[in-house]
């Protein structure tokens, strides 16, 4: 890995400085800068679009089996490269160690999972109303697709819409977050390393406003789009409009529900990692418990405890489980929306900013617990992308049901109950892309679809398993008759 840490464009296989270079802080240390990135101007994003078109009629006439092989090369690389890489998440992003390598681990299976779909069924034949024909679908690639990531998961999310857009042959323009270029070029580095030709991946790291010239450029066929509700929203108007194919995967606003039969040591080891693991910044983290009024207190009361255990740090060092948010400026966003839900009047169990010194001014949160019964605080609708859950009783299964699906989000749900029925209702009945039962709702598979419903997402197919292919393909009916 670059030991200077910087990382500028890569366009048709070259890589390119744009703008002046940016430093990078580290959100555990401010002061200390953990590398430089030069921002792609506009220019190099139109050439970086050029150079996918121009790359692509080579690249979708390889085997999808050859394409793979590349993929999976890259994952070895990765997987060579891993502790290195864990430790750059950290610094640039703010997890934990262990969380980084956990990042690392699954974006090697998720390559690699990706590379085996070269093997699946290209497509079905159907028997035909005419004797002598043959009636088949046949999958193309789309053609070429803009990735438009966020910070939070800055190797992981890259990898699983790259890796399905390559092995079914088509081509990339990435436009990583601001936040997290040094890692996000990581991916980059390693696909060309194994061997992937010129102009099939370009990087353009940037402002939103590349990311907006990509969404409106007529010569990108489809977006694949991960972050906020409002961004989504405009690439969606803007692509559709045009005709191109878009995927968004949004925010949330993801409830767990606790009945009074849950197993409260399970369901409290599940609420900590939902509101805290990646210091809450996962658009699965749980925001919500909607907890029956007969076990409200006691679990009110005790996971209270369990955060104010929790060691909050630089995630480099050793014992650390919660390290700092990405900026300044989310976190104090964050604090903010904390302060607002309280002058509504929820009340503050615990958290709220650290200002230990020894700390280094990093952006800590301390994992914050709000109460209340109104259901109609802003913070119980909107979500906050931090540490932060607020806690509300419900009197039985039709109210929390029906509390869970009152926002307009339906990314993911959790219940934690020992009710068989309840159990088969929450796979029906929450409106949401993901219901975890006595687990979190920040769980999920490579291999299972991954995406929300409603607010949460768009009208499409889902990200990761099998369906991946459904967005980086298109499915052709094919008849064939015998010449006359
Ligand atoms: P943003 O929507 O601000 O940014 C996401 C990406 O879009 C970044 O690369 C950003 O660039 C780029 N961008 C910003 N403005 C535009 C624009 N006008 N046109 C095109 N691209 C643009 O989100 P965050 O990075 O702040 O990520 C946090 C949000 O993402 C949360 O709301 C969270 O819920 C959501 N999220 C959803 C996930 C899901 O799977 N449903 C997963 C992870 C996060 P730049 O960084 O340069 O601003």
């Amino acid at each position: 890995m670059d030991a200077t840490h910087h990382v500028g464009s890569l366009i048709d296989g070259t890589w390119r400085e744009g703008a002046d270079p940016v430093a990078l802080h580290e959100p555990a240390h401010p002061t200390q800068v953990v590398g430089t990135f030069s921002p792609a101007t506009s220019a190099l994003a139109d050439e970086a679009v050029a150079a996918a078109r121009a790359a692509l009629p080579a690249w979708r006439a390889m085997t999808s089996i050859d394409r793979a092989r590349i993929v999976r090369k890259a994952a070895s690389l990765i997987e060579d490269r891993g502790e290195a890489i864990a430790r750059l998440m950290t610094r640039e992003e703010g997890k934990t160690l262990a969380e980084s390598r956990g990042e690392v681990h699954r974006t090697v299976d998720t390559l690699h999972y990706h590379a085996t779909q070269a093997w699946s069924a290209a497509g079905t034949v159907y028997t035909s109303s005419n004797p002598v024909e043959h009636a088949a679908t046949h999958r193309v690639p789309v053609g070429v697709v803009a990735a438009i990531t966020p910070w939070n998961f800055p190797l992981l999310i890259p990898a699983w819409k790259l890796a399905p857009a390559l092995v079914h042959g088509n081509t990339v323009v990435f436009k990583p977050a601001s936040f997290t270029p040094l890692v996000a070029g990581e991916l980059v580095r390693a696909l060309l390393d194994a061997g992937l030709p010129d102009g099939v991946v370009n990087f353009v790291p940037g402002s939103g406003a590349i990311g907006a010239q990509l969404v409106a450029d007529g010569r990108i066929d489809a977006v694949t789009f991960t972050g906020s509700e409002p961004v989504g929203r405009e690439i969606q108007t803007v692509a559709t409009a045009r005709g191109a194919k878009v995927q968004l995967e949004l925010g949330g606003h993801n409830p767990a529900i606790v009945l009074a039969d849950a197993n409260l040591e399970q369901a409290l080891t599940a609420l900590v990692a939902g509101v805290t693991s990646g210091s809450g910044q996962k658009c699965t983290a749980t925001r919500r418990i909607l907890a029956h009024r007969s076990i409200h207190d006691e679990l009110l009361g005790q996971l209270a405890k369990r955060f104010e255990a929790l060691v909050i740090g630089d995630g480099l060092q050793d014992g650390v489980q919660m390290g700092p948010l990405v900026s300044g400026h989310a976190r104090d966003e964050v604090d903010a929306e904390v302060a607002s839900a309280v002058r509504e009047g929820a009340e503050l169990v615990t958290g709220g900013p650290v200002t230990d010194p020894a700390l280094d001014g990093g952006h800590y949160l301390a994992p914050t617990i709000l109460a209340t019964t109104d259901h109609t605080l802003r913070i119980c609708r909107e979500e906050v992308f931090g540490p932060v859950v607020t806690v509300l009783p419900v009197d039985g299964v039709d109210e929390a049901f029906d509390r869970a699906n009152d926002t307009r989000f339906g990314l993911a749900a959790a219940v934690f109950t020992a009710d068989e029925q309840v159990i088969r209702r929450a796979a029906d009945d929450l409106a949401v892309g993901m219901v975890n039962v006595n687990c979190s709702t920040t769980g999920s598979e490579l291999h299972l679809p991954f995406g929300g419903m409603r607010a949460s997402s768009a009208p499409g197919p889902k990200e990761q398993g099998e369906t991946a292919r459904d967005f980086y393909t298109e499915l052709k009916a094919v008849y064939v008759v015998p010449a006359g």
